[in-house]
């Protein structure tokens, strides 16, 4: 084998390559496996490609495992899959692509194996693994992916324009494995994605989120978004996000590019998180403040508002995208609209009903929102990230003096609806909720102390303000 193989992995393509001589298949390991292997990244995934039916290998490749492996095959696309504890193997017969300008969906005929290379989207793709008798182990390649691997670039293995009108979806996978892989785009490649960018408007937005998500993931997610920026991608498929770029001067006063700033708290947050919807929050906590940019004489640029206005456009921009429009979503919304309240502390002489009524509201993403916090911290200048950073301690450390006394994570009110409704004989209605949230805020504000006897008389109170009186 020219790759490095364990054990379990050699049995394995011993395996395959007995039921291909048996059914007299040329056949090879092909893509992503070949390329991650000489890279030296973890994968679990293997692409078998033979010179015949896919779906029939597949089959006899089972019968050599005991207990034989269920064989999901879709005969429409001639593909078959097998699980093995250890590896998951497609398997397809090499095949031959042509492409109508209207989808990414190709005309398949059956090809040889360089006909399957040369459809591949990178030459660092394109690396195929004889798994036949005569030079079994042979690493095949055409495009020279290893090279590309060693020089870490990608690069397409035919015309770049023409692979990426082809299939657009390419385009998108180019800029993921550039950040994913830290490898760069050469310039011709790059340059045909930014000439084919409108073609990314014929895939299917769930692919799209797929690879942004991916993106996401990455060690560096900003590389990825840099790219998509740069290569126009972004403009075309999240164009909010680039509303956020550039930043303007006005009689000497500035403000900051939000776009590069954006990047940068994507790729702070994403040093100490892996939480992919964090890393969301962080790439939309600033994304209302084109909307409410001004200008205000003698004082400089403002941004009133933009968590609130930000906020809003979450619910928006996850349905375009196909996010899921889940408790994650409603986390990610809760994140950016409280995004300045832990920095706004610092500010002020930070009052314990400030913090809890910051505990309260955040609930149980208040570490995560420390996080986001955190990772906003982005000025050039030492000192003042210094003292932010510090004043930061100092919230954390006010809110966990508060937590431990008042618990107010998932902290619910002592006296309920139902117990005001019971005591003073009300069907549900305004004044139910009225004595309740002056009960809430109350709490909050410190005025009456977190416990069910104070919560009480001051129900007592309220509801007499109100002229109700007790059933007995
Ligand atoms: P990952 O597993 O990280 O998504 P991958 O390249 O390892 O990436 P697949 O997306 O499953 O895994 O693709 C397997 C192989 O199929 C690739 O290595 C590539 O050779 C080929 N391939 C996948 N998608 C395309 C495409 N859109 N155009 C051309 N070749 C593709």
């Amino acid at each position: 084998m020219q790759i490095p193989c364990t054990s379990i992995e050699t049995t394995i393509f011993n395996r395959i390559a007995a039921a291909a001589a048996s059914l007299n298949l040329p056949t090879y390991l092909i893509g992503g496996f070949v390329r991650d292997k000489i890279i030296g990244r973890a994968t679990k995934d293997a692409d078998i490609v033979c010179l015949g039916d896919g779906i029939e290998l597949a089959n006899k490749v089972a019968d050599l495992f005991e207990p034989r492996p269920t064989v999901a095959f879709f005969k429409n696309f001639g593909t078959a899959q097998i699980k093995l504890p250890e590896m998951e193997i497609e398997f397809v017969g090499a095949r031959k692509e042509s492409y109508q300008l209207e989808s990414r969906k190709p005309q398949v005929e059956t090809g040889s194996l360089e006909d399957d290379q040369n459809r591949r989207d990178f030459t660092i793709n394109a690396l195929a693994i004889s798994l036949n008798k005569a030079d079994f182990g042979q690493l095949i390649d055409p495009f020279n992916g290893v090279a590309a691997i060693e020089n870490k670039i990608i690069q397409t293995p035919l015309l770049p324009e023409q692979t990426f009108s082809d299939d657009p979806l390419r385009m998108m996978r180019a800029i993921r494995f550039a950040a994913q892989l830290q490898f760069t785009i050469v310039p011709e490649t790059l340059e045909a994605i930014k000439v084919q960018a409108p073609r990314i408007k014929i895939v299917s937005q769930e692919r799209i989120t797929d690879e942004l998500n991916k993106i996401m993931l990455c060690s560096k997610p900003s590389v990825g978004w840099d790219l998509l920026f740069q290569t126009g991608l972004l403009q075309i498929i999240f164009p909010q996000m680039v509303e956020l770029y550039g930043a303007e001067n006005i009689e000497g006063m500035g403000h900051k590019d939000n776009f590069y700033h954006t990047l940068q708290v994507i790729d702070n947050i994403s040093e100490n998180t892996n939480d992919l919807w964090l890393r969301w929050a962080a790439l939309l906590h600033d994304i209302g403040k084109p909307a409410t940019k001004q200008f205000e004489e003698g004082h400089g640029f403002t941004f009133h508002g933009h968590e609130v206005v930000g906020a809003r456009m979450v619910p928006k921009i996850f349905t375009k995208l196909k996010l899921p429009l889940n408790e994650k979503m409603k986390m990610v919304q809760k994140l950016v609209l409280l995004h300045l309240r832990p920095i706004s502390l610092t500010n002020e002489n930070i009052t314990d009903s400030a913090v809890r009524r910051l505990l309260f509201d955040a609930g149980e993403d208040v570490d995560a929102l420390m996080l986001l916090c955190s990772a906003d911290i982005t000025s050039k200048n030492k000192f003042k990230v210094k003292r932010y950073l510090q004043n930061f301690e100092m919230v954390k450390q006010r809110m966990k003096a508060v937590e431990e006394s008042d618990q107010m994570r998932n902290w619910q009110p002592p006296i309920t609806g139902e117990m005001i409704m019971a005591h003073f004989g009300l069907s549900p209605g305004k004044n139910v909720g009225i004595i309740k949230d002056a009960i809430r805020e109350a709490i909050l504000d410190g005025l009456i102390a977190n416990n069910y006897t104070a919560a009480f008389g001051f129900m007592l109170e309220k509801a007499a303000e109100l002229n109700l009186h007790p059933l007995n």
